[in-house]
């Protein structure tokens, strides 16, 4: 269970405070599909980044099962990040001159695990990419290098996968491709949260949150999903 309690985060721009979460309140069941929608400037990203323990709130509370998450130290963010949370960008995020499966081994490399490459291409296998194990990011289609970004994201088997509008770049048959994948993830057990504009894609998810202003306005459940 991912909880949330009056989150609250402003950037100072220039003199000013611009307040950008104004007290997010979330229970979010492990095993939860969620799609995450809400105008653009709405807040999503900065949420997402707090969420996957990538920059923390000015208030509030956050606790994944029992553990403060809002109260841990910078290393133990580092080591949740590295563990628990797999993050998917918009741009994919890839290291260019870097072959697929080495970008793919990479969180495997940092959490020092001895003999990565089998793992990653068990990753790479499983998002249908073991023969292209050897292209570098920009020998790839984007949809190519997406399914790389989602490998590399569960090679460390997270319980927790958190996607920033993940199919902004790519085309609507690449877009239903990608959320294949994203499903099949979350049938495996994992909490899937997904930043999107597009309808189609809340559809996949059980659940939706719709931001505005800072605020979550709604907390829509579905009955079925496709
Ligand atoms: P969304 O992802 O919903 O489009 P964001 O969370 O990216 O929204 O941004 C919310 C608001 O915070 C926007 O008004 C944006 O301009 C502002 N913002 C985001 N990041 C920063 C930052 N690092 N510094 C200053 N303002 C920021
Ligand atoms: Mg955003």
């Amino acid at each position: 269970m991912i909880t949330t309690h009056a989150l609250t985060k402003s950037y100072m721009v220039g003199d000013e405070r611009l307040l950008v979460l104004r007290g997010i309140d979330l229970a979010i069941e492990h095993g939860s599909m969620i799609a995450l929608t809400g105008a653009s400037g709405s807040g999503k990203s900065t949420l997402m980044n707090i969420l996957g323990c990538l920059d923390v709130a000015d208030s509030g509370e956050y606790r994944i099962g029992d553990e403060l998450i809002s109260a841990a130290s910078t290393d133990r963010l580092a080591e949740l990040r590295n563990r628990y949370i797999g993050f998917v960008f918009q741009s994919f995020n890839l290291l260019p001159r870097m072959s697929a499966l080495e970008n793919v081994a990479l969180p495997l490399r940092y959490q020092g695990v001895s003999n990565p490459l089998p793992i990653a291409m068990s990753a790479l296998e499983q998002v249908g990419l073991a023969d292209r194990q050897y292209h570098e990011p920009n020998q790839l289609s984007g949809g190519q290098r997406q399914r790389v970004a989602i490998a590399r994201a569960m090679v460390n088997n997270p319980s927790l996968i958190l996607a920033d509008e993940p199919t902004g770049n790519l085309d609507s048959t690449t877009t239903l491709d990608i959320m294949g994948l994203f499903k099949t993830l979350h049938q495996q057990g994992r909490t899937i949260i997904i930043v999107t504009h597009e309808p189609e894609i809340a559809e996949f998810c059980q659940q939706q949150l719709v931001m505005k202003d800072g605020q979550i306005m709604d907390h829509v459940m579905r009955v079925t999903t496709l």
